[in-house]
């Protein structure tokens, strides 16, 4: 079996737009919906009809083509089951445990509350993630409309899927996530290394998403709330959700 093939894109100010294409069914989804225009040309462009669409949550960042992008090309959209009432329009919710399929291809959907009732689209098979706003590149998302409590589990779900998982997130905010990793693990060889990469990317203006689950498990500081010597040093020791609150309130105010 072909492998499908992904392309990302730059959308809006600092999204990004993806297409995942299956040579072998013909099938074409994107995940979520920034900017239909975009979308939409790039679909053309490479000759791929859009057939699906993956909405990751409500946000208009994310949901807010799905209208024009259904009208044009009479796509099936899969929405979080935990967003009906605010997600523009949708053909089918998802949850937990639910399988979405692109041809052949199989996409597990995963729970991942805390930016709002998120979900994540994880694709074993090729050992990839289309993570939206819950896990960013040195970052996660804010808290709008989940707790701590919430957003460590869903974290904590993602960071145990495979170290070579690779992890496309929705948003280009490495450089300035990683500015504030580097306020509170200062002395992490790991995030020192990959603040130096994306210094050096960024300057060129290279993308620095996608990621993996080995890269952010020892750099991210949203995902070390269980490592002592960071709990100590964030003022809880032994307490993963109140060091991750602290780690989110304190990027909050940085
Ligand atoms: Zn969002
Ligand atoms: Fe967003």
């Amino acid at each position: 079996m072909s492998e499908p093939i992904i392309h990302m894109f730059p959308c809006l100010t600092d999204n990004y737009g993806f297409l995942i294409h299956d040579p072998a069914s013909g099938e074409t989804a994107c995940i979520d919906t920034p900017d239909a225009d975009k979308i939409l040309a790039e679909a053309k462009a490479r000759n791929w009809r859009i057939t699906q669409i993956w909405n990751t949550h409500w946000h208009p960042d994310h949901a807010g083509g799905n209208e024009k992008i259904k009208a044009e090309t009479g796509c099936h959209i899969t929405a979080p089951a935990g967003e009906v009432e605010r997600i523009a329009i949708f053909d089918r919710t998802v949850s937990q445990g639910d399988t979405v399929r692109l041809g052949a291809i199989e996409v597990r959907v995963l729970d991942t509350p805390g930016h709002t009732g998120h979900i994540v689209y994880y694709i074993p098979s090729i050992s990839t993630a289309f993570v939206g706003d819950t896990l960013f590149a040195l970052g996660c998302g804010r808290l709008f409309e989940g707790t701590a409590d919430q957003m460590w589990t869903s974290l904590s779900k993602l960071r145990g899927l495979p170290d070579d998982t690779t992890i496309y997130c929705a948003h280009e905010y490495t450089a300035a996530n990683a500015a504030f990793a580097l306020s509170v693990d200062p002395d992490n060889a790991a995030l020192i290394d990959y603040a130096e990469d994306v210094k050096q990317k960024r300057s060129r203006n290279v993308p620095t998403v996608p990621t993996t689950i080995a890269k952010e498990k020892a750099a991210n500081p949203f995902l070390r709330a269980d490592i002592l010597p960071f709990q100590k040093a964030m003022g809880h020791a032994g307490d993963a959700v109140a060091t991750f609150a602290e780690v989110r309130k304190r990027k909050d105010n940085f």
